[in-house]
């Protein structure tokens, strides 16, 4: 955002040696106008917050299109909001893989970019100059809806600087986000045990079930992977271990109510045992929040696409600490980026977070001595 604010394109980006992006100023263009700082929401804040319901309504939610929810990562909220904007004609702002699985923000009218723009990425989309190529958009009078994480919503509120009704906007409950490195890694080591260039990319898939958070991949030569969420070493680093976050991420500003954007998606982890076991049937269940009136008159728009039921801030809390909590740092964070480029992603992963032989040997005693106990 600050790149695309700065009048005399003083600002650029360049990655750090874990992978994420930070601007750079260079200081002999630089007129210290002030904006990329005083426009920076983590420094300045976000306005549009007031306009918000610190009290939004909330739902537990998902598409009766069974084949768009399967294909989504959750309950395909997401989807069926892009599809209304396509059908009437609109703009979708949101997050596709390019060609070499790089993740980037993209602006686009063509329904045939629709399966691209379903499904989370789960790492730092680049997003270019989409906050320019929005409010370009949004001035010439087309209506826009536009997706991406809490920061990044805020960042185009303050980009823009006033309101705009032909603008929906979406974020979700976020973990926190990863390294875009240890993404590239981690493909890698996914292309060289399949002999193969990756050809297809779905996390969260459901092939079994949602909840196994399974990670499926296709390669150019035909051949499939799936791994659970405890065998999957992304996943298993993301989830788990707390590797590859953002340091940022470490200490979200965006974790509050009200949010920052109109409309916010989760997923309703333990929706079963917090508002109704018939909500889960491992197909995913979205939570889905109204944020403000202009986002309950687009859940109206699509209320006859979607199963809805209404429940609490307090039972999504529940199961999605995340709603409220920043991720807190792996303990082996900091030495798994130190190593990254030294060793294939499966060997860093292994190498730093498999428990020595004496730490498995102290953690069998110890339950062996609970399990008597119990007895
Ligand atoms: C990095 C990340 C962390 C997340 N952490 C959590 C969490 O802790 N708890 C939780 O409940 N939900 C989390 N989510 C959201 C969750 O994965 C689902 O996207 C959400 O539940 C909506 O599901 P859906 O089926 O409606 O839409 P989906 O089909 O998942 O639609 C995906 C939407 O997310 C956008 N998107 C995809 N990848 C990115 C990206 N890298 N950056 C920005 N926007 C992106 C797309 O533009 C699209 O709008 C996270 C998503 C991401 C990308």
């Amino acid at each position: 955002m600050c790149e695309q604010i700065c009048p005399v394109s003083a600002i650029s980006f360049e990655a750090d040696q874990e992978g994420f992006w930070y601007p750079s100023v260079n200081y002999d263009k630089c007129v210290q106008c002030g904006k990329c700082i005083g426009l920076c929401p983590p420094f300045s804040g976000v306005d549009k917050r007031l306009e918000n319901d610190p009290s939004p309504k909330v739902f537990a939610a998902w598409s009766k299109d069974e084949s768009l929810r399967l294909n989504s990562t959750s309950g395909a909220i997401y989807g069926e909001l892009a599809r209304y904007v396509f059908e009437h004609g609109g703009w979708v702002a949101g997050v596709v893989f390019d060609e070499n699985f790089d993740a980037k923000h993209i602006v686009t009218n063509n329904q045939q970019d629709f399966d691209r723009l379903i499904r989370s990425k789960y790492f730092q989309s680049d997003t270019q100059d989409i906050y320019s190529q929005v409010r370009k958009l949004l001035e010439q009078g087309e209506f826009v809806l536009f997706s991406g994480t809490p920061c990044q919503n805020a960042a185009l509120i303050n980009f823009l600087g006033k309101r705009y009704d032909n603008l929906l906007s979406c974020d979700f409950i976020c973990r926190g986000n990863l390294s875009p490195k240890a993404f590239r890694k981690y493909k890698q080591m996914l292309e060289r045990d399949a002999g193969s260039k990756l050809k297809e990319l779905h996390f969260k898939n459901k092939t079994k079930g949602w909840n196994t958070f399974g990670t499926r991949a296709v390669f150019e030569n035909g051949k499939e992977y799936y791994q659970d969420r405890y065998s999957d070493l992304y996943v298993l680093a993301y989830v788990h271990h707390n590797l590859f976050l953002r340091p940022s991420c470490l200490k979200c500003k965006f974790k509050t109510l009200p949010r920052i954007a109109d409309i916010s998606f989760g997923d309703f982890w333990e929706v079963a045992q917090n508002v109704d076991p018939s909500l889960d049937d491992n197909k995913g269940t979205s939570v889905l929040m109204a944020n403000n009136k202009k986002a309950m008159h687009f859940i109206e728009q699509i209320r006859d696409r979607l199963a809805l039921y209404p429940t609490t801030v307090e039972c999504v809390y529940e199961g999605n600490r995340c709603l409220f909590e920043s991720a807190k740092r792996g303990e082996k964070r900091d030495i798994v980026f130190k190593n990254i480029d030294k060793y294939d992603f499966d060997v860093l992963i292994k190498k730093f977070t498999t428990p020595s032989r004496v730490k498995l040997l102290k953690n069998r005693i110890i339950n062996g001595v609970k399990c008597l106990l119990r007895k």
